[in-house]
C-alpha cells in the first residue's frame, strides 16, 4: 500500500469513527489532509463521514489544482485559509456537532476564547478558540475570517453553525475537534452548577509544559 493509500483509508476511517459516534450527521462535514507530495486530498461534496470512499476523494495537485476524484466540499474555502496562513497545518476538519454549536448559541458566549477552562486537555490540543459570527453555508467569508486571524489560532467556532479545527497530522486534527466537542458537552453540562475551572496559573503552567500557543 503506498503512502497515499494509506492516508485515503485513514481519512475515512476517522470520518466514519466520527460519524457512528453521532458527531456529525448526515452528509454534513468535511476533512482533508496533505498528501506526501504537497498535495491535499478532500471529502467531496455532498458526501457522508460515514461513507467517505478512499477512491474518490477529491485531489489536488501541490499548485492546487484539483486533478481526480468528485467535486470537493463547498466548504473548501475553510480548509485553504487554514493551508495558507498556517504552515503546520497537516489536515483540517470540520463537524456539525450537537454540543458545540449549543454553546456557541449562548448569550455570554466568550468570543475570545470560547471553551471555558475546565480541563487541561482541551487548552492542550487547541489553544483558544476564536468563536466567530454567523455566516451563510459556503460564503467565503468564511474563510476570510479566519485568515483574518493570521495564523494565531488553530481552531475556530463558527457560530450556529459548527467547528474546524486544524492540525499536523488528520489524526490530530480529529482528536482535537473530539476534544472540543467534548468540551463544550461538559460546559453545557455544568452550565449555572459554578464549576471549578483551572484558574490562570494552573493555565499558565498547562501552556507552558505542553508548549501551547496561547494567543493572549
Ligand atoms: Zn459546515
Amino acid at each position: 500500500m503506498t503512502r497515499e493509500s494509506a492516508l485515503r483509508e485513514r481519512i475515512c476511517e476517522l470520518a466514519k469513527s466520527m460519524f457512528d459516534r453521532g458527531l456529525t450527521g448526515g452528509n454534513t462535514g468535511n476533512i482533508s489532509s496533505r498528501t506526501p507530495d504537497g498535495g491535499l486530498l478532500v471529502s467531496p461534496t455532498g458526501t457522508s463521514f460515514g461513507r467517505l470512499d478512499p477512491g474518490r476523494l477529491s485531489r489536488f495537485d501541490a499548485a492546487g489544482r484539483f486533478i481526480s476524484g468528485d467535486r470537493p466540499t463547498k466548504e473548501m474555502p475553510l480548509h485553504s485559509a487554514f493551508y495558507d496562513i498556517r504552515s503546520t497545518a497537516g489536515a483540517v476538519v470540520h463537524l456539525h456537532s450537537c454540543h458545540s454549536v449549543a454553546l456557541s448559541m449562548m448569550p455570554d458566549a466568550d468570543e475570545d476564547n470560547f471553551l471555558p477552562p475546565l480541563t487541561p486537555y482541551a487548552i492542550m490540543k487547541l489553544g483558544k478558540v476564536k468563536l466567530l459570527p454567523f455566516f451563510l453555508p459556503g460564503d467565503p467569508a468564511m474563510g476570510e475570517a479566519v485568515r483574518g486571524l493570521a495564523g494565531k489560532r488553530s481552531a475556530v467556532m463558527l457560530a450556529s453553525h459548527g467547528p474546524v479545527v486544524a492540525g499536523k497530522t488528520v489524526e490530530s486534527a480529529c482528536f482535537a475537534i473530539e476534544e472540543l466537542e467534548e468540551t463544550a458537552k461538559l460546559a453545557l453540562l455544568l452550565r449555572g452548577a459554578n464549576p471549578t475551572l483551572l484558574t490562570p496559573s494552573q493555565i499558565g503552567d498547562v501552556t507552558e509544559r505542553f508548549d501551547v500557543e496561547w494567543d493572549e
